[in-house]
């Protein structure tokens, strides 16, 4: 089958499990030759996980295409801040006080604001990127309250090989006792488990792709 039809196929199923979840198309490794169809179809919204890597792709045809919106996945280090606000609308890698300082000193220089999900390490996996678990709620009350920072969700990546939806209950938990509104989970293997647990936005990538 073609991208372009597992792409439309997997939008026909969110469709049809929600009206509001949004699909991210995660293109991270893939050239630009197979994204454009997507673009051209009309889709906007694409993942990227690495700044350096989506930064050489896509800065400068994201100048001349307003519209599309880039998110970054993975982890944010503080020293590319800079280079994310340029081509980024939408952060789903929030995890630390240093980060979220240092952006928003970075989007008071460049006059620019973005949207941000906290990503929560639920499991508290080693190796993994997101606030700790004991940490999250005291950080999400940090960013929300001392900061002029747009928070608008919680992202989480649950641990391989389990089943996802204890995780995705949990951060739906959270969010509703935050007043947090998006929920950014689900990937190609769970996420029409995760849109049942209540997640906006998907990120699908090798469903797509492979
Ligand atoms: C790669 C990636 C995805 C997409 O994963 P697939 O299994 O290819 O759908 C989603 N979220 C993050 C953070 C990723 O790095």
């Amino acid at each position: 089958m073609s991208i372009i039809n597992k792409f439309i196929l997997t939008k026909q199923t969110i469709e049809s499990l929600s009206s509001k979840s949004k699909l991210i198309v995660v293109c991270k490794k893939q050239s630009f030759e197979k994204i454009l169809p997507l673009i051209n179809h009309g889709h906007l919204d694409f993942g990227e996980n690495k700044v350096q890597e989506a930064y050489i792709k896509w800065k400068d045809f994201i100048k001349d295409h307003g519209k599309i919106n880039l998110h970054l996945l993975g982890h944010l280090q503080t020293n590319k801040v800079s280079q994310a606000l340029e081509i980024f609308s939408f952060i789903h890698s929030l995890d630390s006080e240093r980060l979220a300082i240092k952006l928003e000193n970075e989007e008071r220089k460049l006059e620019k604001k973005l949207k941000y999900f906290i990503q929560i390490n639920l499991a508290d996996e080693k190796n993994k990127s997101g606030i700790s678990s004991h940490e999250a709620l005291n950080f999400i009350d940090f960013c929300k309250n001392e900061l002029n920072l747009n928070i608008i969700g919680l992202m989480c990546l649950p641990p391989i090989d389990v089943d996802p939806r204890e995780y995705f209950i949990k951060l739906k938990e959270i969010s509703i006792s935050k007043k947090i509104e998006h929920l950014s989970m689900g990937m190609s293997q769970d996420y029409k488990i995760a849109i049942n647990c209540g997640s906006t936005y998907v990120r699908v990538g090798s469903a797509i792709f492979n």
